[in-house]
């Protein structure tokens, strides 16, 4: 694929935390899951490609049953995309044309305290469940005789997951910057594989929930970093529906996430599906609304010095 001309650089945690003062959160069993997905994920992200091609007869029904394997592996949501220049990170270069995205979601009864230790060890957990999906997912694929590449939800992927979910028809975006999906509101978590192999593409939806986001604001309200914008920006561009995008504020969220836990208040507030009316997706009893930890915010980063800059993802 030729170079983009309109996408951010690759996102980069060293450059992110380093420009917040450094990464603050410090949990073990964080810490030990981090370990092992670099050192036990990383290394499964290639594998043999089988020399004798599966016969495509349909691009719907080798996507039907790749959908169906990705179920099987654990996966929450699945949908098909096709990669365009500017859903490649600035720098780097892909030869897939189709970006196979799939979903998990976080458990609503981990986030019922937030920031927390639980929530912040939940989000881990789903990094590495996730991981093994799309791993295996991928190994399928070569299986079949068709090379792809796995794009890790936390690894240094090469493709923005965001715009291509929304593409794959996963929901739409919220006021907070995160995909709310019609059933799992926001609390999943994003990773994909990418392949040239022959699929059917899924498309955007309009359940209205960007409808929705301009009469709520409870994210805004209880951001306590002040990050969530109150009215949408016409100069941040259009979202996958022609409205303008809200544009969070990454230059107060950061330095808040990378001091609390990864904060992710406005995840846990959101009005959207995940609480099933106080109880869990498996009918765990729950609160409604989380018990909330507000501290006082760090200074804002200035938005000119060099971290990721989500705003430019275009989502
Ligand atoms: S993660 Fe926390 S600081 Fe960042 S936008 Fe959400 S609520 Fe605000
Ligand atoms: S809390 Fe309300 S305004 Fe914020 S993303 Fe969820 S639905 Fe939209």
């Amino acid at each position: 694929m030729s170079q983009p001309t309109n996408s951010p650089p690759a996102f980069s945690w060293d450059a992110w935390y380093a420009s917040v003062g450094g990464r603050q959160i410090s949990i073990d069993e964080v810490d030990a899951i981090l370990s092992e997905i670099r050192e036990y994920q990383y290394p499964k992200f290639d594998g043999e490609v089988n020399k004798i091609k599966v016969e495509v007869d349909s691009p719907e029904q080798i996507s039907l049953m790749i959908k169906k394997k990705a179920f099987d592996l654990g996966a929450d949501e699945v949908g098909v995309a096709l990669i365009e220049p500017s859903d490649v990170y600035e720098g780097r270069s892909i030869h897939e044309k189709f970006a196979i995205v799939v979903a998990k979601k976080m458990l609503w009864r981990a986030f019922q305290e937030s920031p927390s230790k639980e929530s912040a060890i939940e989000c881990l957990k789903v990094y590495f469940t996730l991981g093994e999906v799309v791993i295996q997912l991928a190994e399928f694929i070569r299986s079949l005789g068709y090379p792809c590449k796995v794009e890790h939800p936390i690894g240094d992927s090469d493709i923005l997951h965001i715009p291509l979910a929304l593409k794959a028809g996963f929901g739409e975006l919220g006021r907070h910057g995160s995909i709310i999906h019609p059933k799992m509101g926001p609390l999943f978590r994003l990773g994909s594989v990418i392949t040239n192999l022959p699929l059917s593409i899924d498309h955007p939806i309009d359940a209205g929930i960007a409808a929705f986001c301009d009469i709520c604001k409870a994210c805004r309200i209880y951001c306590p970093a002040i990050a969530i914008p109150d009215e949408r920006s016409p100069e941040a561009g259009k979202d996958h529906l022609g409205n303008d995008r809200y544009v969070v504020d990454t230059g107060r969220c950061f330095p808040y996430f990378a001091k609390h836990k990864y904060c992710s208040i406005c995840l846990p507030v959101c009005v959207y599906n995940h609480k099933e009316w106080a109880k869990d997706f498996e009918g765990h009893q729950t609160k409604l609304f989380p018990e909330l930890h507000m501290e006082i915010p760090p200074d804002p980063v200035d938005p000119d010095v060099d971290k990721h800059w989500y705003p430019k993802l275009k989502r």
